[in-house]
């Protein structure tokens, strides 16, 4: 997790604690928050595509192999997964 990242949820959860904001004491959703957490999540989210553009792939060189991103691999598997990864050619009855 990057500084900035870290900061934007650090400024949010401390914001969020203040007992004194009206928000707080109200039992309400605090939008400047509720923002710096999103934009944290999409910070995370780009630098995460990144680290997989970065990372080389062993494709099938199979001629009907897909290729392209295996996004629930990829997360499990914390790594670029490119679909071809978990394809296999079909039997060919000859
Ligand atoms: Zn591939």
């Amino acid at each position: 997790m990057s500084d900035l990242v870290y900061r934007l949820r650090k400024r949010a959860e401390i914001r969020r604690q203040i007992s004194t904001r009206k928000s707080v004491q109200e039992g309400k959703p605090d939008r400047i928050a509720d923002l710096l957490e999103e934009a944290a999540d999409y910070i995370e989210r780009l630098q995460t595509v990144g680290t997989y553009e970065d990372v080389p792939t062993k494709c099938k060189d199979h001629p009907d192999a897909p290729h392209g991103f295996d996004r629930n691999a990829s997360h499990n598997a914390d790594r670029y997964v490119c679909e071809c990864e978990s394809w296999e050619p079909e039997e060919k009855n000859t």
